[in-house]
């Protein structure tokens, strides 16, 4: 046997660029320096394979990825590494058997069949598992009692803020709800640390279903809890089950003009100072929901950009790019709306902030809503500051 031509036939299967033997062997056109995103030849999905030129590698979902053609034919004709090389060259191995076999129509057909099950029984499994949240979500709720008489009144009232005023029914009151949290900083799971009254939230989907519970915690006197244990990590405020994608309603449109904003606080003092005519005649019938966070207020962006300021110790800071991420998930927009209303609070990382809100503005303009971004500054002051200083100025006026 002569091992030599052997050697250099392997070597010239080795030597092949990858996006040639994409093209040959695979039929996928590569840019000579770009990326091909695509369905895998083996696995099949939508754009689960990928090629890159410029880099010579090739990845796949289904598989590891590497940086020779021979490892990516070995995957995408399923083949071995011999019948990968003879499909690369094109040519027998010398003075050795061929190992390649043309692929069985049958067994493909199988293969594929396999993957559509188990793609079926996840998203059946992952179905299952959003019922049951919804399920617990809505079970909590409708343990809560109405707000009115109770400490929930207080709290708000603190804040400057009457319930009254507002025509919402997804607020509760829970006079002792369990808390759970962590024992001290080194604690690795959450555990019961007591019984306190709690304000409930409910986060609905468009189609009215309870996805997620907002919780505030309170002590005794309706201020805001001071939870026991780790008081970094146990926090007083927390969205329970899934509160991506829902809305909590605090007071629906009732012309077209729809606020909404992270916090439940913030939104309900917009909502005060826009009832009072502050910002003109069109504001004052507006309606609002809260977001519960940032991230579900504004969805996510396709990528970021370095951070123009990086804060201190961050160097390699990044924001978002400000270009919206369509199948990310964010509140959603009650029928009839025109005019959005995004409610910014200040923050100690204004272009990070403010690189959300303008992805979040392009997310909804997309949608095709008339967007303005309102922000409660200048300077680092929520809605709930901006509210109590204009109540205060009026007072004193
Ligand atoms: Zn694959």
């Amino acid at each position: 046997m002569n091992d030599a031509a052997f050697e250099a036939w392997v070597e010239s299967a080795k030597a092949a660029r990858i996006e040639d033997v994409a093209a040959t062997v695979l039929n996928l056109k590569v840019q000579a320096r770009g990326e091909l995103q695509t369905a895998c030849p083996n696995c099949g999905g939508s754009d689960r394979f990928s090629i890159n030129a410029a880099k010579g590698v090739w990845n796949c979902r289904g598989a590891k990825g590497g940086h020779d053609a021979i490892g990516m034919i070995m995957h995408a004709r399923d083949c071995d590494f011999i019948a990968a090389c003879e499909l690369i060259t094109g040519e027998a191995p010398p003075k050795r058997e061929s190992t390649f076999k043309p692929r069985d129509p049958q067994i493909d057909r199988e293969k594929r069949e396999e993957r559509k099950d188990e793609d079926r029984d996840r998203a059946a499994q992952e179905a299952a598992e959003r019922e049951r949240q919804a399920n617990r979500a809505e079970a909590l709720f409708g343990q809560a009692q109405p707000i009115e008489g109770t400490l929930a009144e207080r709290y708000y009232a603190r804040r400057g803020i009457i319930l009254g005023a507002f025509s919402t029914t997804d607020l509760g009151f829970i006079p002792a709800l369990a808390y759970r949290g962590f024992t001290d900083p080194d604690a690795e799971e959450e555990t019961h640390l007591g019984d306190f009254p709690c304000i409930l939230a409910a986060a609905r989907d468009a189609r009215g279903v309870i996805r997620g519970v907002h919780r505030t915690y309170l002590d005794s006197e309706g201020r805001k809890l001071r939870p026991p244990g780790d008081a970094n990590r146990n926090h007083a405020k927390k969205g329970t089950f899934r509160m991506g994608g829902a809305s909590i309603m605090l007071q629906p449109p009732a012309d077209g003009v729809f606020a909404i904003g992270e916090g439940i606080e913030t939104c309900l003092s917009w909502l005060a100072l826009a009832q009072r005519g502050e910002f003109g005649d069109e504001y004052a019938a507006a309606g609002a929901a809260a977001a519960y966070s940032l991230g579900n207020l504004c969805g996510s962006a396709t990528g970021s950009k370095p951070h123009p300021c990086p804060p201190r110790g961050r160097k390699n800071a990044t924001i978002y790019n400000g270009e919206p991420d369509m199948s990310s998930q964010a509140v959603w927009i009650p029928e009839g709306v025109r005019r959005v209303v995004i409610l910014g609070d200040g923050d100690s990382d204004p272009s990070e902030t403010r690189a959300r809100l303008q992805t979040g503005a392009a997310r909804f303009r997309r949608l095709g809503f008339e967007v303005l971004i309102h922000m409660a500054g200048p300077g680092p002051i929520d809605w709930n500051d901006a509210m109590l200083s204009t109540m205060a100025e009026q007072k004193a006026a």
